[in-house]
């Protein structure tokens, strides 16, 4: 569904990715790991078409994305949940979900169905809807990021890192709903460090360094890889 081949990204003189390949097939959960400055966020930033990529190609679906505006790339499915969460803080939690939905406001049937699914998905924006975002509790405002992105209907959704900041409950119930999302099907791309929680539900894993890939594997390997273990798990 999503392949990066060779792919470089650059700020200025300084190279943030160098010559990454990464592989995403249609219904798997992927997770990009690597600790602060790896280079993970740049990457889901060149896939949204945040940056230009340098070199290298970003083919989605099997046509090259890397030179298309950030719109054309969320109409053809590929929506990022961002980290930090970037809602709006004042309007409702309802309001938020509306405007996640902008390339389907012609289609009111279908937000309503989308908002509804995002409701059952998370009861607790059901009963805060008409608060405001900025009110709601930090785990609460990052599911309404992920629900604000469910609401372009993604075919791809790429999450940077939904569990920073996070009490250890909340984290696993975020993953069992990302884990839900997936099996509804949308193929999901993570950038995590919580790399033990991330691995539970993933196929497959980069793991990222100075912005080049130095492992790879399916979750198996890499939760026994000791270098990963040693780095990202604390084993
Ligand atoms: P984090 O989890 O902290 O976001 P990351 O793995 O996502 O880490 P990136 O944010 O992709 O890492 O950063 C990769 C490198 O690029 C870092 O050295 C960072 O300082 C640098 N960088 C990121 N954004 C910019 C920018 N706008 N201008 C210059 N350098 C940048």
């Amino acid at each position: 569904m999503l392949e990066l081949k060779g792919l470089s990204v650059a700020y200025g003189s300084f190279t943030a990715i160098e010559s990454i390949d990464v592989l995403v097939q249609k219904g798997e959960i992927v997770v990009l790991l690597g600790s602060n400055g790896a280079g993970k966020s740049t990457t889901f930033k060149a896939i949204s078409g945040l940056e230009k990529p340098r070199q290298g190609e970003i083919l989605f679906e099997g046509k090259s994305i890397g030179g298309r505006s950030p719109g054309r790339i969320v109409e053809s499915g590929i929506v990022q949940c961002a980290e930090g969460r970037k809602l709006f803080p004042k309007m409702s939690v309802s309001e938020n979900l509306i405007m996640g939905a902008y390339v389907h406001r012609k289609n009111k049937k279908a937000i309503k169905h989308s908002i509804k699914h995002v409701y059952e998905l998370f009861p607790i924006l059901y009963e805060k809807k008409e608060n405001a975002a900025g009110s709601l509790s930090g785990g609460q405002q990052q599911m309404l990021a992920i629900g604000r992105a469910l609401m372009a209907k993604p075919k791809l959704m790429l999450l940077d890192e939904p569990s920073i900041g996070l009490a250890p409950l909340i984290v696993e119930q975020m993953f069992e709903v990302i884990q839900q999302i997936n099996e509804e099907g949308t193929t999901i791309l993570l950038a995590e460090q919580n790399a033990n929680a991330a691995l539970g539900i993933a196929s497959k894993g980069y793991v990222f360094e100075s912005g080049s890939i130095v492992v790879q594997g399916t979750s198996e390997e890499l939760l026994s890889d000791d270098s990963v273990r040693k780095a990202y798990i604390g084993a």
